[in-house]
């Protein structure tokens, strides 16, 4: 699909040619990776972070939130409950948190591997090529980290360097790649400032980066943020600025489905924030096949407020697999079993 097809697309009002994308995509989607739908515990690991992206509620400056790390043991318990809920993969992911140490981090990957058959998936934030590699030798599979946008200008504004240490997220998931993981990326729908051909360039740049995986969800404004307090600063012109709406992350579902018609792609909490009723199951029929239900014990999921309102922040892990079953099962689709590696990953010589 070319660049003007894809922006004649995120621009489409038109509720007919809307129906042929679902369509399409679905499709796309069933013969490349089925039916199932796998799911991925998420453990939301620490919410310390040394970063302050304008756009993310537990920025540093953020003093409004209290902070936690989970123990080793608090993690093995989210763990357990994974295996006994059947899911095949466990997502650690937590702000950018340096007091996690490279070693502690090796020891509970080799621990949840020895102890079980789950895939680990890390979404630690931009951190070296020594942990990277200490962390997949130690057993994890994958890799997260979204790049956000491609407009280079726009990353800039919005997701300032640590001093002294540039970020370059993209290079990052060339490193990623090399050291051996499963690639994930993505990015938010209708920053302020992002216009239509960023977010096309965004969707070509998932294909050439040749992503496993690709998360993608509606940018939600966090009141104590500077991008929540004053996004007009940043904001494109009228007819460029790309809406951060729920229609709007569909699109780029869909649209992401039709060029990595192999990748994993979740039906992400954002976008079930934007509609509690039947996000997730729009997602999954609109190009998705990954759901990741919240493992993290309630006391600390209220302060991983990356943005507020959050779906499901209420549920228990047990209130959230029987949701999300339901949900899966609703549509038609099946709940996947074992981990759901992506067929993009095993169909490269890097999977095999
Ligand atoms: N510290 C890790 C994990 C961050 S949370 C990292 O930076 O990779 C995972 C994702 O949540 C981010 O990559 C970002 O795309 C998304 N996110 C953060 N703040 C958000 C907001 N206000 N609205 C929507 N998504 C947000």
């Amino acid at each position: 699909m070319e660049r003007n097809e894809i922006i004649r697309w995120l621009k489409t009002e038109d509720g007919a040619s809307l129906d042929h994308l679902w369509q399409r995509a679905d499709e796309v989607r069933l013969r490349n990776v089925g039916e199932e739908v796998y799911l991925r515990g998420l453990i939301e690991v620490s919410n310390i972070c040394a970063r302050n992206c304008g756009y993310c509620g537990i920025r540093a400056d953020n003093h409004k939130i209290g902070r936690y790390r989970m123990t080793e043991d608090e993690i093995m318990s989210c763990v357990n409950l994974a295996v006994e809920f059947g899911y095949g993969t466990v997502v650690l992911q937590c702000g950018e948190d340096y007091g996690i140490k490279k070693d502690w981090m090796s020891e509970i990957i080799r621990h949840i591997k020895k102890e079980t058959d789950l895939a680990i998936t890390l979404s630690l934030g931009e951190r070296s090529d020594e942990e990277l590699a200490a962390w997949r030798e130690a057993g994890a599979d994958r890799y997260l980290l979204r790049f956000e946008t491609s407009n280079r200008v726009l990353y800039d504004s919005i997701h300032p360097p640590l001093p002294g240490v540039p970020s370059d997220r993209i290079a990052m998931i060339g490193r990623i790649r090399e050291i051996g993981f499963e690639v994930g990326s993505g990015i938010m729908v209708g920053i302020p400032g992002q216009t239509y051909a960023d977010l096309a360039e965004d969707i070509e740049l998932f294909r050439s980066l040749d992503l496993d995986m690709i998360g993608v969800g509606p940018y939600i404004p966090h009141a104590e943020t500077p991008m929540g307090r004053s996004p007009g600063n940043l904001r494109a012109p009228e007819g460029e600025q790309v809406p951060n709406t729920e229609l709007m992350a569909y699109k780029v579902v869909a649209l992401t489905r039709l060029v990595c018609p192999q990748a994993n792609i979740p039906s992400t909490t954002a976008i079930a924030t934007l509609n509690r009723d039947k996000g997730r199951e729009l997602g999954l029929s609109r190009g998705a096949n990954i759901v990741m239900p919240n493992l993290t014990p309630l006391k600390y999921r209220a302060m991983y407020e990356i943005y507020p309102a959050k779906a499901a922040a209420d549920e228990t892990p047990e209130e959230s697999r029987a949701n999300i079953h339901r949900r899966i099962l609703s549509i038609g689709r099946k709940i996947g079993e074992g981990r759901g590696d992506s067929r993009n990953f095993a169909k490269s010589k890097r999977g095999s």
